[in-house]
Formats: structure tokens, C-alpha cells, sequence
């Protein structure tokens, strides 16, 4: 079974490269960053605290929560629901780096993600999988690129804002990338056994190639 793990802070582009990842090795793509987003958009939605642990655990026990997939990739459905784009707003973007430092809701999640890439394998995106879910994977990435590249392809992506929403997407970026790298509990990080990919030399077409042709020399080498 093959787990690919990509992780990488926010707007390096991992989603995208995640896809052709796991279309061209013909296994699903699940993207866990949309499990956070929909544990903190029903939290907003509930007009629950996301920052409030007890309040988030008492959530987590009452939501049924689905992995239900849709050509190749995981919807997430909340309560029969799927919030779809709504889990892309900026209020969801921030709410969710507050959901993702408790440790059960994280520990909770992390039990679906296993649960979904034993079943056939999957290339799965996040900022812990080579750390704390796939640590045993032999195909470890972690992309990054510097804080204005990232803002400038968020920007792109919300279809192009004003200088000053720049400036305040290039701070709402930081301090969420912050939250992640210094929280307690599975911050984002990185080690020796992953290889590094700086995303703003390339498109995300040669970077899909790059981890692909990474990924088919392991497997060449452990057929040998
Ligand atoms: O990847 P994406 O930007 O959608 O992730 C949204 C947020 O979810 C991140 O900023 C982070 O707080 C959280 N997250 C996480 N662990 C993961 C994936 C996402 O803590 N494996």
C-alpha cells in the first residue's frame, strides 16, 4: 500500500501538486486541511468558540462526520451536509488553526485519516502526515516557498484583491503559520527523511513530476 505524505504550510501549493500526485499513481487524494476547516465551519456554524477545548470535544462526540468519495478525491460531510467552498472563506481559515491545537480533536481525525489511506493507499496533504500519522511512509514531502509567494497565489486564488487585502492576507497567512508551527500537539515540522521542495521555482506540473519520479525510484529500489 502506498501513502505519499505532503506537507507544508499555507498557499505553498500542495493541494494542486497533491492531486496530480494521486491521480498519476491512481490512488485517492484526501486532503486533511478540509477535515479541520469542517470541524471549525460547524463550530461557526453552531456559533460554538473555536479556541473553547471542552466546547470542540463535546462537538466532536455529537457530529457525524464522513469521508465520502467523489472522483478520486474525499468530500467531507458534516451531518449529512457537505459545507464544499464554504470550508474556503477567511473566517473558516482562521477558526480552523484555533480547532487544530487540541489534541483530541486532532486525535480524532487522525484515526478517519488512517482509516481512509489503509484501505487502498492515498496521497495525503497536510502538516503532520510524514510526522505523527504516516511516519512509517517512505515517500515524505515538504514543500515551501517564501511568505509573499504564497500570499501572491491565495490572492490568486481568491481572484485577485486591492494592495491593502493583500497586506492582510499576507498577515492572516503568518499568523495562522504561526499557530501551526508553535502549537503543542503535531505542529508543523520537518526532518531528515523528508525530501524538501521549494515550490516557487516551478509549476506545479514539474513538481507533481519531481515526487512522482521520487516515488517510483523507491519502488523500483525495494523491487530490486
Ligand atoms: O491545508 P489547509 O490550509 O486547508 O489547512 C487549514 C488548517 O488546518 C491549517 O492552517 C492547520 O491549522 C490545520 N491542519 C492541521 N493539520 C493538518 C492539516 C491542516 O493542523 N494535517
Amino acid at each position: 500500500m502506498t501513502v505519499v505524505a505532503i506537507d507544508g504550510p499555507a498557499g505553498v501549493g500542495k493541494s494542486t501538486v497533491a492531486r496530480r500526485v494521486a491521480a498519476e499513481l491512481g490512488v485517492p487524494y484526501l486532503d486533511t486541511g478540509a477535515m479541520y476547516r469542517a470541524v471549525a465551519w460547524k463550530a461557526l456554524e453552531d456559533g460554538l468558540d473555536p479556541a473553547d477545548e471542552s466546547a470542540m470535544e463535546e462537538l466532536i462526540g455529537r457530529i457525524k462526520f464522513e469521508l465520502r468519495i467523489r472522483e478520486a478525491e474525499a468530500d467531507v460531510v458534516v451531518d449529512g451536509f457537505a459545507p464544499g467552498a464554504s470550508l474556503r472563506t477567511p473566517r473558516v481559515d482562521a477558526a480552523t488553526s484555533r480547532v487544530a491545537v487540541h489534541p483530541r480533536v486532532r486525535s480524532w481525525l487522525v484515526a478517519r485519516q488512517r482509516e481512509f489511506a489503509a484501505r487502498e493507499g492515498a496521497v495525503v496533504e497536510g502538516r503532520d502526515i510524514g510526522t505523527v500519522v504516516f511516519p512509517e511512509t517512505r515517500y515524505k514531502f515538504y514543500l515551501d516557498a517564501p511568505l509573499e509567494v504564497r500570499t501572491e497565489r491565495r490572492l490568486r486564488q481568491l481572484g485577485g484583491l486591492d494592495a491593502d487585502d493583500r497586506e492582510s492576507l499576507r498577515r492572516q497567512i503568518q499568523a495562522r503559520d504561526k499557530r501551526d508551527r508553535q502549537r503543542r500537539a503535531s505542529p508543523l515540522r520537518h526532518d531528515a527523511s523528508y525530501e524538501m521542495i521549494d515550490t516557487s521555482t516551478g509549476a506545479a506540473d514539474q513538481i507533481a513530476a519531481r515526487i512522482l519520479a521520487s516515488v517510483r525510484a523507491a519502488v523500483a529500489a525495494a523491487e530490486r
